[in-house]
């Protein structure tokens, strides 16, 4: 725990956004908060993993893990969805990305990509974000 006087790190800060936006997440399984800084710092974009805006399941829907996966929007891709490319300059987001969001991630131009969890099932986007020239750093607190 820091002391109250410590100023946390733009990177931190947007972790923590993308921390509370995924307990807004409806996906009982994993829950995924992703935050974007432009390049003044500013919040350009806060989101979270889920299902397409105005799309309503049963509860049923919920109770089989793998059968919901393919229709779950990520938090990264509901975030991108929200600023153009070039606008973004730190993308936080709870998890790792996969590597499908790395690339889009890639392809938006973002410099920064900071993460708190590893994903276990794929773990490809630090290589995706190496490769092109991001900077990726995990950071715990
Ligand atoms: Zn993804």
């Amino acid at each position: 725990m820091k002391e109250n006087f410590e100023r946390i790190s733009w990177k931190e800060y947007a972790l923590r956004i993308a921390e509370v936006a995924s307990f807004r997440s409806e996906d009982p399984y994993k829950k995924v908060g992703a935050c974007a800084l432009d390049f003044s710092n500013r919040v350009i974009g806060v989101a979270y993993n889920g299902l397409a805006p105005g799309v309503n399941v049963s509860d049923n829907f919920w109770t089989d893990r793998d059968k919901r996966r393919p229709y779950m929007i990520h938090a990264e891709a509901n975030l991108l969805s929200l600023f153009k490319r070039g606008e973004c300059n730190l993308l936080a987001c709870t998890l790792l990305p996969c590597s499908c969001c790395a690339s889009m991630i890639s392809a938006y131009g973002i410099k920064k990509v900071v993460y708190k969890e590893t994903y276990n099932r794929d773990t490809m986007a630090i290589d995706i974000f190496k490769f092109n020239g991001i900077d990726c750093e995990q950071i715990i607190f």
